[in-house]
């Protein structure tokens, strides 16, 4: 006389496999969010040393330029941030060469700085991609508790 249907037995065994794999799944899951998020903060930490570095542009008008060092004249007919060397001698000094000078004046720091939060409800930790005066909800519980992490 066989049961056809599995025993409480093998259904608990059934369930403890499937916890076991349900448990890695969630750790291999949170070394991935763990790996992103560290990538994430060096991403983070460039983009604040590019805007930083971008602080004026400058940029030579088109016009009739005269090599300082063998007096050939060349007409550049497209802005350049740096002039291109003479054909003639290869110098890169030209004379009545004024470049225009535009500073990039920052703008005003916001109140909160791009970074890694943890929301105070359910402790998920979010990325907050820019700068900004307020901070988004919670991802997951929607909560407005971000807090730096
Ligand atoms: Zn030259
Ligand atoms: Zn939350």
């Amino acid at each position: 006389m066989e049961d056809p249907m599995p025993s409480a037995q093998e259904r608990a065994k059934m369930l403890a496999q499937e916890m076991k794999r349900a448990i890695l799944e969630a750790k291999t899951a949170e070394a991935r969010a763990k790996r992103l998020g560290d990538e994430v903060l060096l991403a983070l930490a460039e983009a604040k040393k590019e805007a930083q570095a971008v602080s004026e542009i400058v940029e030579y008008p088109i016009g009739r330029y005269e090599c300082k060092g063998c007096g050939q004249g060349s007409i550049f007919s497209q802005l350049y941030r740096e002039l291109p060397p003479c054909d003639n001698c290869g110098g890169r000094v030209y004379l009545g060469a004024e470049p225009t000078i535009t500073k990039i004046i920052p703008p005003p720091p916001r109140k909160y700085s791009a970074g890694m939060y943890e929301c105070a409800g359910c402790r998920t930790r979010i990325v907050v991609a820019e700068d900004m005066d307020v901070l988004p909800p919670c991802d997951v519980c929607a909560a407005y508790k971000l807090k730096p992490a």
